[in-house]
Protein backbone atom coordinates (compact mmCIF):
# COMPACT_ATOMS: atom_id res chain seq x y z
CA UNK A 1 0.00 0.00 0.00
CA UNK A 2 1.09 3.07 -0.64
CA UNK A 3 0.78 6.15 1.69
CA UNK A 4 1.23 8.72 -0.89
CA UNK A 5 1.13 8.52 -4.66
CA UNK A 6 1.55 11.62 -6.68
CA UNK A 7 1.24 11.25 -10.19
CA UNK A 8 2.27 14.10 -12.91
CA UNK A 9 1.60 17.05 -10.37
CA UNK A 10 1.59 20.34 -11.84
CA UNK A 11 0.99 23.57 -9.67
CA UNK A 12 1.18 27.06 -11.55
CA UNK A 13 0.13 29.94 -8.86
CA UNK A 14 -1.93 32.90 -9.52
CA UNK A 15 0.31 35.37 -10.93
CA UNK A 16 2.43 32.94 -12.64
CA UNK A 17 5.22 31.48 -10.86
CA UNK A 18 5.03 27.39 -11.50
CA UNK A 19 5.95 25.84 -8.69
CA UNK A 20 5.77 22.24 -10.03
CA UNK A 21 6.52 20.76 -13.00
CA UNK A 22 5.04 17.02 -12.97
CA UNK A 23 5.93 15.70 -9.99
CA UNK A 24 5.36 12.00 -9.74
CA UNK A 25 6.17 10.25 -6.71
CA UNK A 26 5.73 7.68 -4.65
CA UNK A 27 6.32 7.09 -0.58
CA UNK A 28 5.33 3.41 0.41
CA UNK A 29 3.32 3.06 3.83
CA UNK A 30 5.93 2.49 6.85
CA UNK A 31 8.50 4.81 4.84
CA UNK A 32 10.33 7.66 6.39
CA UNK A 33 10.81 9.90 3.29
CA UNK A 34 12.92 13.53 3.28
CA UNK A 35 12.21 16.06 0.89
CA UNK A 36 15.17 18.21 0.25
CA UNK A 37 15.97 21.18 -1.91
CA UNK A 38 17.05 24.81 -2.07
CA UNK A 39 14.76 27.40 -1.10
CA UNK A 40 11.62 28.03 -3.99
CA UNK A 41 12.22 24.46 -4.95
CA UNK A 42 9.14 23.59 -4.69
CA UNK A 43 9.04 21.54 -1.33
CA UNK A 44 6.40 23.45 0.75
CA UNK A 45 4.13 23.29 -2.39
CA UNK A 46 4.48 19.53 -2.58
CA UNK A 47 3.59 19.34 0.98
CA UNK A 48 0.85 21.65 0.95
CA UNK A 49 -0.91 19.92 -2.14
CA UNK A 50 -0.35 16.33 -0.23
CA UNK A 51 -2.53 17.71 2.78
CA UNK A 52 -5.10 19.75 0.52
CA UNK A 53 -4.02 23.03 1.86
CA UNK A 54 -3.00 24.29 -1.65
CA UNK A 55 -5.22 23.06 -5.26
CA UNK A 56 -2.97 21.49 -7.46
CA UNK A 57 -3.74 22.80 -11.08
CA UNK A 58 -3.44 18.98 -12.63
CA UNK A 59 -1.87 15.23 -11.72
CA UNK A 60 -3.81 13.36 -9.18
CA UNK A 61 -3.32 12.80 -5.42
CA UNK A 62 -4.03 9.84 -3.27
CA UNK A 63 -3.67 9.22 0.28
CA UNK A 64 -3.60 5.06 1.69
CA UNK A 65 -5.75 4.99 -1.76
CA UNK A 66 -7.95 7.27 -1.10
CA UNK A 67 -8.53 10.02 -4.04
CA UNK A 68 -7.65 14.16 -3.03
CA UNK A 69 -10.26 14.52 -5.46
CA UNK A 70 -13.06 12.45 -4.66
CA UNK A 71 -12.71 11.24 -0.87
CA UNK A 72 -11.54 14.24 0.55
CA UNK A 73 -12.80 14.06 4.07
CA UNK A 74 -11.61 10.04 4.36
CA UNK A 75 -7.65 11.21 2.65
CA UNK A 76 -7.44 14.10 4.91
CA UNK A 77 -8.52 12.03 8.20
CA UNK A 78 -5.25 10.00 7.22
CA UNK A 79 -2.82 12.66 7.83
CA UNK A 80 -1.41 14.87 10.42
CA UNK A 81 0.11 18.28 9.70
CA UNK A 82 3.22 20.07 11.28
CA UNK A 83 3.60 23.54 9.09
CA UNK A 84 6.00 25.48 9.74
CA UNK A 85 4.46 28.61 11.28
CA UNK A 86 2.97 28.29 14.59
CA UNK A 87 -0.99 28.41 13.99
CA UNK A 88 -2.19 27.97 17.86
CA UNK A 89 -4.01 30.06 19.94
CA UNK A 90 -1.01 31.54 22.18
CA UNK A 91 -3.15 32.39 24.83
CA UNK A 92 -4.57 28.67 25.51
CA UNK A 93 -2.40 26.34 27.44
CA UNK A 94 -0.91 23.10 25.67
CA UNK A 95 -3.27 20.61 27.15
CA UNK A 96 -6.25 22.17 26.34
CA UNK A 97 -4.79 22.69 22.69
CA UNK A 98 -4.43 19.22 22.50
CA UNK A 99 -7.86 18.12 23.96
CA UNK A 100 -9.24 20.51 21.18
CA UNK A 101 -7.87 19.27 18.46
CA UNK A 102 -9.03 15.25 19.13
CA UNK A 103 -12.08 16.89 19.44
CA UNK A 104 -12.53 18.41 16.47
CA UNK A 105 -11.80 14.83 15.07
CA UNK A 106 -14.65 13.43 17.12
CA UNK A 107 -12.35 11.75 19.69
CA UNK A 108 -14.26 11.38 23.38
CA UNK A 109 -12.96 13.91 26.31
CA UNK A 110 -11.65 10.86 28.56
CA UNK A 111 -9.63 9.06 25.39
CA UNK A 112 -8.31 12.78 24.17
CA UNK A 113 -6.67 13.22 27.43
CA UNK A 114 -5.07 10.06 27.68
CA UNK A 115 -3.44 10.72 24.53
CA UNK A 116 -2.17 14.67 25.36
CA UNK A 117 -0.69 13.03 28.71
CA UNK A 118 0.87 10.59 26.49
CA UNK A 119 2.78 13.05 23.86
CA UNK A 120 2.72 15.94 26.68
CA UNK A 121 5.30 13.65 28.52
CA UNK A 122 7.01 12.03 25.44
CA UNK A 123 7.62 15.52 23.98
CA UNK A 124 8.82 16.66 27.18
CA UNK A 125 5.69 19.48 27.72
CA UNK A 126 3.49 17.96 30.35
CA UNK A 127 5.46 20.74 33.15
CA UNK A 128 4.14 23.25 31.05
CA UNK A 129 0.44 21.82 29.87
CA UNK A 130 -1.28 24.70 32.03
CA UNK A 131 0.28 27.36 30.98
CA UNK A 132 -0.19 29.94 28.11
CA UNK A 133 1.40 28.38 25.16
CA UNK A 134 2.51 31.74 23.85
CA UNK A 135 5.19 31.12 27.49
CA UNK A 136 7.06 28.07 25.97
CA UNK A 137 10.44 28.15 24.17
CA UNK A 138 10.39 27.85 19.90
CA UNK A 139 11.62 24.54 20.48
CA UNK A 140 8.62 23.72 23.02
CA UNK A 141 5.94 25.16 20.61
CA UNK A 142 7.56 23.42 18.00
CA UNK A 143 7.15 20.49 20.00
CA UNK A 144 3.55 21.28 20.69
CA UNK A 145 2.96 21.88 17.17
CA UNK A 146 3.99 18.10 16.52
CA UNK A 147 1.95 16.56 19.57
CA UNK A 148 -1.20 18.41 17.95
CA UNK A 149 -0.90 16.74 14.56
CA UNK A 150 -0.71 13.26 16.22
CA UNK A 151 -3.70 13.72 18.56
CA UNK A 152 -6.28 12.04 15.67
CA UNK A 153 -3.80 9.38 15.48
CA UNK A 154 -3.05 10.14 11.61
CA UNK A 155 -1.03 7.02 9.63
CA UNK A 156 0.67 9.77 8.02
CA UNK A 157 2.55 12.51 9.37
CA UNK A 158 3.88 15.59 7.01
CA UNK A 159 6.60 18.05 9.01
CA UNK A 160 7.51 20.98 6.93
CA UNK A 161 11.36 21.85 8.30
CA UNK A 162 10.16 20.36 11.44
CA UNK A 163 13.60 21.37 13.13
CA UNK A 164 14.41 24.39 11.63
CA UNK A 165 15.88 27.49 14.14
CA UNK A 166 16.07 24.60 16.47
CA UNK A 167 19.53 23.82 18.03
CA UNK A 168 21.18 20.97 17.66
CA UNK A 169 20.83 19.38 21.04
CA UNK A 170 16.76 19.32 21.00
CA UNK A 171 17.08 18.39 17.32
CA UNK A 172 18.58 15.40 18.08
CA UNK A 173 15.76 14.19 21.14
CA UNK A 174 13.14 15.40 18.42
CA UNK A 175 15.20 12.88 15.80
CA UNK A 176 14.57 10.09 18.44
CA UNK A 177 10.97 10.66 19.15
CA UNK A 178 10.25 11.01 15.02
CA UNK A 179 12.08 7.61 14.93
CA UNK A 180 10.24 6.02 17.51
CA UNK A 181 6.71 7.02 15.99
CA UNK A 182 7.80 5.75 12.82
CA UNK A 183 8.88 2.17 14.12
CA UNK A 184 5.46 2.40 15.37
CA UNK A 185 3.88 2.48 12.00
CA UNK A 186 3.72 6.04 11.09
CA UNK A 187 4.55 6.66 7.60
CA UNK A 188 6.34 9.86 7.67
CA UNK A 189 7.49 12.61 5.28
CA UNK A 190 9.42 15.65 6.19
CA UNK A 191 11.11 18.89 4.25
CA UNK A 192 14.48 19.71 5.18
CA UNK A 193 17.17 21.93 4.69
CA UNK A 194 19.75 19.57 6.50
CA UNK A 195 21.28 16.77 4.87
CA UNK A 196 22.02 15.29 8.02
CA UNK A 197 18.65 15.16 9.00
CA UNK A 198 17.83 13.86 6.42
CA UNK A 199 20.70 11.34 6.53
CA UNK A 200 20.13 10.10 10.29
CA UNK A 201 16.27 9.86 9.97
CA UNK A 202 14.88 8.44 6.40
CA UNK A 203 15.22 5.77 4.50
CA UNK A 204 14.11 7.21 1.18
CA UNK A 205 15.14 10.89 -0.24
CA UNK A 206 14.08 13.00 -2.64
CA UNK A 207 15.74 16.35 -4.35
CA UNK A 208 13.22 18.93 -5.67
CA UNK A 209 14.96 21.55 -8.10
CA UNK A 210 12.64 23.93 -10.00
CA UNK A 211 9.80 22.28 -9.19
CA UNK A 212 10.42 18.98 -10.53
CA UNK A 213 12.02 15.90 -8.69
CA UNK A 214 15.49 15.19 -9.94
CA UNK A 215 16.68 12.22 -7.77
CA UNK A 216 14.26 9.67 -5.76
CA UNK A 217 16.20 6.91 -4.03
CA UNK A 218 17.31 5.55 -1.37
CA UNK A 219 18.93 7.55 1.22
CA UNK A 220 21.66 4.46 1.05
CA UNK A 221 22.27 4.79 -2.50
CA UNK A 222 22.49 8.35 -2.57
CA UNK A 223 25.53 8.47 0.33
CA UNK A 224 26.62 5.66 -1.74
CA UNK A 225 26.96 8.32 -4.79
CA UNK A 226 28.59 10.94 -2.81
P1 LIG B 1 10.27 25.64 -1.07
O1 LIG B 1 9.34 25.12 -0.01
O2 LIG B 1 11.09 24.56 -1.70
O3 LIG B 1 11.10 26.78 -0.60
P2 LIG B 1 7.85 26.67 -2.31
O4 LIG B 1 6.99 25.51 -2.64
O5 LIG B 1 7.54 27.46 -1.10
O6 LIG B 1 9.37 26.18 -2.27
O7 LIG B 1 7.86 27.68 -3.55
C1 LIG B 1 8.03 27.26 -4.90
C2 LIG B 1 7.82 28.48 -5.81
O8 LIG B 1 6.45 28.89 -5.74
C3 LIG B 1 8.65 29.68 -5.41
O9 LIG B 1 9.03 30.35 -6.60
C4 LIG B 1 7.70 30.52 -4.61
O10 LIG B 1 8.03 31.87 -4.68
C5 LIG B 1 6.37 30.24 -5.30
N1 LIG B 1 5.22 30.35 -4.36
C6 LIG B 1 5.07 29.66 -3.22
N2 LIG B 1 3.88 29.98 -2.63
C7 LIG B 1 3.29 30.90 -3.45
C8 LIG B 1 2.04 31.62 -3.40
N3 LIG B 1 1.16 31.44 -2.39
N4 LIG B 1 1.78 32.46 -4.42
C9 LIG B 1 2.66 32.63 -5.44
N5 LIG B 1 3.83 31.99 -5.55
C10 LIG B 1 4.15 31.13 -4.56
P1 LIG C 1 -10.57 26.65 13.40
O1 LIG C 1 -12.06 26.86 13.35
O2 LIG C 1 -9.97 27.14 14.67
O3 LIG C 1 -9.86 27.10 12.16
P2 LIG C 1 -9.82 23.98 12.52
O4 LIG C 1 -10.54 22.69 12.77
O5 LIG C 1 -9.78 24.49 11.15
O6 LIG C 1 -10.44 25.05 13.53
O7 LIG C 1 -8.32 23.79 13.02
C1 LIG C 1 -7.91 24.06 14.30
C2 LIG C 1 -6.42 24.20 14.27
O8 LIG C 1 -5.84 22.94 13.93
C3 LIG C 1 -5.99 25.17 13.18
O9 LIG C 1 -4.95 25.98 13.69
C4 LIG C 1 -5.51 24.29 12.04
O10 LIG C 1 -4.42 24.89 11.34
C5 LIG C 1 -5.05 23.05 12.76
N1 LIG C 1 -5.26 21.84 11.98
C6 LIG C 1 -6.30 21.55 11.17
N2 LIG C 1 -6.16 20.34 10.62
C7 LIG C 1 -5.02 19.81 11.12
C8 LIG C 1 -4.33 18.58 10.96
N3 LIG C 1 -4.77 17.61 10.16
N4 LIG C 1 -3.18 18.38 11.65
C9 LIG C 1 -2.71 19.35 12.46
N5 LIG C 1 -3.32 20.54 12.64
C10 LIG C 1 -4.45 20.78 11.99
Amino acid sequence: MNAIELQDITKTYRGGVTALNGVSLKVAEGDFYALLGPNGAGKSTTIGIISSLVNKSSGKVSIFGYDLDTQLELAKSQIGLVPQEFNFNPFEPPLQILVNQAGYYGTPRKEAFIRAEKYLKQLDLWGKRNEPARELSGGMKRRLMIARALMHEPRLLILDEPTAGVDIELRRSMWLFLKELNKQGVTIILTTHYLEEAESLCRNIGIINKGELVINTSMKELIGRL
